[in-house]
């Protein structure tokens, strides 16, 4: 049924991953690293051009495998702690309204990194108290101070994403559904004004009872966003796709999520977890 030699039409986006000259040497100059730029995100001249872009923080390697995920796996290097100031000085100068800061997993750090996510939150907001801050945190492996100071963080929305359905984790290394469910649990039950969020992909062979049955599960826990977006592979070596799904059923799903309770939804082909991340909170009161 699907062509994998071809993409479909409705993944055929012409993408400019041109960036500005000077902006490109500034976040070089700093150091400084976004998902953006990494990932090769199509969606970035989008992005950067209404004042979003998403910080990777804490180096570009990880220390979880995940077959479908094109961040280089390894051994991270120490902390930087410019870096707090330096992505609020980025964040300045780009003129961005909306920051979504994410990182590899740390679990080589005792707090998964919790600290340094809060103090780059502080330093953005410190800043500009008017810039909506969101944070993508791995699952800090449950730790439950980790978890209470993300809680208590100043960050607007704090993000975990379920990134797939439970049969299909053995694609998610090291991770476990439950644990990551009890993640988004643990951050309303230490902070109940906070706004959480997930997201997953879809094409890897999910069925849509499947999903329904996740999205049940989010709402469980009190997560009100959440994102669905195809997954494309990296290159050869990642997790295969298994399906183009068509956007008819992103937005069936979109539909049936914010009927079952979701606050709001971004389901799309595109979608990534922090595309038109500013839309989420325009919805936060109804
Ligand atoms: Fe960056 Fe996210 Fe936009 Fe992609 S969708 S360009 S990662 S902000
Ligand atoms: Fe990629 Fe996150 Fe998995 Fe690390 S934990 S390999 S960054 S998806």
């Amino acid at each position: 049924q699907y062509s994998f030699k071809r993409k479909p039409e409705w993944l055929r986006k012409k993408i400019s991953f041109s960036i500005n000259k000077e902006l490109e040497s500034l976040l070089e100059q700093h150091n400084i690293s976004t998902v953006c730029q990494e990932a090769m995100c199509p969606n970035i001249s989008e992005c950067f051009s209404k004042k979003q872009a998403t910080f990777f923080i804490m180096g570009t390697e990880c220390t979880r495998r995940c077959t479908f995920c094109a961040v280089d796996k390894g051994h991270p290097k120490p902390l930087d702690h410019q870096e707090p100031a330096n992505i609020a000085k980025a964040v300045k100068i780009m003129g961005l309204r909306h920051v979504v800061i994410t990182s590899p997993t740390r679990d080589d750090l005792s707090d998964g990194g919790a600290q340094h996510f809060c103090k780059t939150v502080q330093a953005i907001k410190d800043m500009d108290n008017s810039i909506v801050v969101e944070i993508l945190i791995p699952d800090l492996q449950e730790d439950k101070d980790s978890i209470k100071q993300i809680a208590n963080s100043d960050a607007d929305i704090v993000a975990h994403n379920l990134e797939t359905i439970p049969r299909l984790y053995h694609i998610r290394k090291g991770a476990s559904y439950k644990r990551s469910l009890n993640v988004l649990k643990m951050l309303k039950e230490y902070n109940s004004k906070i706004a959480t969020k997930s997201g997953i992909m879809v094409g890897l062979g999910e069925k849509r009872d499947e999903v329904l049955e996740l999205m049940q599960h989010l709402l469980d826990v009190g997560c009100e966003y959440f994102s669905i977006g195809q997954y494309l592979q990296p290159t050869q070596k990642h997790e295969n796709i298994v399906e183009y799904v068509h956007p008819s059923e992103f937005e069936t799903l979109r539909i049936i999520g914010l009927d079952m309770g979701f606050r709001y939804i971004q389901s799309s082909p595109y979608t990534r977890s922090s595309y038109m991340a500013h839309e989420y909170l325009e919805h936060q009161n109804g």
